[in-house]
């Protein structure tokens, strides 16, 4: 189990999305200073891959992080996906 996965029994129902390390605050606690920026961030296309994947594994609950995710001009499109 990674970080941001949490089990019932065996079963698998929440995954957290870092969709982007951007953010327009610089928040003296927060790990987004210090990170080096991810050169090739993942497309829509995958991230709507990965939640079918998780779909597919009984994943009920996704939430959507980062950075801000709000800064991802497809953040609409992802979080009404497959709803
Ligand atoms: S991601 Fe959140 S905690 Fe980090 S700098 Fe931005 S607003 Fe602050």
């Amino acid at each position: 189990m990674t970080k941001g996965e949490k089990m019932q029994g065996n079963q698998l129902r929440y995954i957290l999305l870092e969709v982007t390390d951007k953010c327009n605050f610089r928040c003296k606690h927060c790990r987004v200073e210090g990170w080096e920026q991810i050169k090739k961030p993942l497309t829509t296309k995958e991230i709507l891959s990965l939640i079918d994947q998780a779909k597919e594994r009984g994943v009920k609950t996704i939430t959507f992080s980062g950075g801000e995710p709000l800064l991802r001009k497809d953040i609409i499109e992802l979080i009404t996906y497959n709803c």
